[in-house]
């Protein structure tokens, strides 16, 4: 499974967001941008736009672009789509699969059935299964938190950093869920060390599996894993890069205005895959220089 992963950009306004996708599709002289055109000409990934609005139907409609002649469904139909949720849900014992148990087992990448109804959340209701608001899913969000405090400090947090409000989760919060600080910090680690392979590919460009027709199918078809880099890879990237920029060395324990990216050394359009030897931390700015170059 992908975690869609960290969102690092977080603290940036959807407003942002959105007058980003309109200059790109302005300076392209288009009235409709696809993820793929953005990623290569925009600020931020299309990735991060998906997560942030739902889907990226949705971020063109917040941006008032065009959406007619985007083939935005996948030609899975909703049946074929329950009937694999269900046997899942039975695999894995749970009344409704999890994002990262549907993507062990399941016939389909999680990320398409989100593209496809907007949310895992949307599927699940689709599918009339209970929403999944369990164990398994709260400390995938906490992990989550937990990588990006790390990762604005360029360490291991303490229990200080925590009380001093840099997490969005307090330390009670950590303590209720895990027993603890150091307990939550060992779920984290055993977290990220656990099958990060799997999580990396995906499934749809699998031959037996139905062909993908969202935008951005083509690429897919030429690559052995996802454009995006899930949670466990990107900690494990930073990790070995010290949490700093490989090109300038910026950090942002440093500076708190250096945002890292973690990108593909050979890029993910030009056949680079999604593996822990092709990517790198680089900080927003010098990503975007090395975008601006290609
Ligand atoms: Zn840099």
């Amino acid at each position: 499974m992908k975690f869609e992963l960290n969102d690092y950009h977080r603290n940036i306004l959807d407003q942002e967001l959105i007058q980003d996708v309109q200059d790109v599709a302005k300076s392209l002289g288009k009235d409709t941008l696809t993820g793929s055109e953005y990623s290569l000409h925009g600020k931020y990934y299309d990735s991060t736009l998906r997560r942030r609005f739902g889907s990226w139907k949705k971020v063109l409609e917040a941006c008032n672009l065009e959406t007619v002649g985007h083939n935005f469904k996948c030609n899975i139909s909703n049946e074929e789509m329950i009937t694999d949720l269900k046997r899942v849900a039975g695999i894995v014992n749970l009344e409704s699969p999890t994002r990262e148990s549907y993507d062990k087992y399941g016939k389909y990448h999680s990320a398409t059935l989100c593209r496809k109804y907007g949310s895992w959340n949307n599927v699940l209701k689709f599918a009339g299964m209970k929403l999944n608001l369990n164990r398994k899913m709260l400390n995938e969000e906490m992990f989550e938190e937990i990588e990006r405090v790390w990762t604005i400090l360029g360490r291991q947090p303490t229990t200080t950093d925590i009380k001093n409000g840099i997490s969005k989760y307090s330390l009670n919060s950590y303590a209720r869920r895990f027993g603890g600080w150091r307990k939550a910090l060992e779920a984290f680690v055993d977290f990220i060390n656990s099958d990060a392979e799997i999580l990396a590919e995906d499934k749809c460009v699998e031959p037996n599996t139905p062909k993908d027709v969202c935008d951005d199918s083509k690429e897919n078809a030429m690559h052995k894993t996802s454009r995006d880099i899930n949670l466990r890879l990107r900690f494990k990237v930073l990790q070995r890069d010290n949490f700093k920029c490989c090109a300038c060395g910026a950090s942002p324990a440093k500076d708190a205005s250096v945002e890292l990216h973690v990108d593909h050394i050979l890029p993910w359009s030009k056949g680079g895959e999604t593996v822990f030897e092709n990517l790198q931390t680089l900080c927003s700015k010098c990503n975007l220089g090395k975008s601006d170059m290609q």
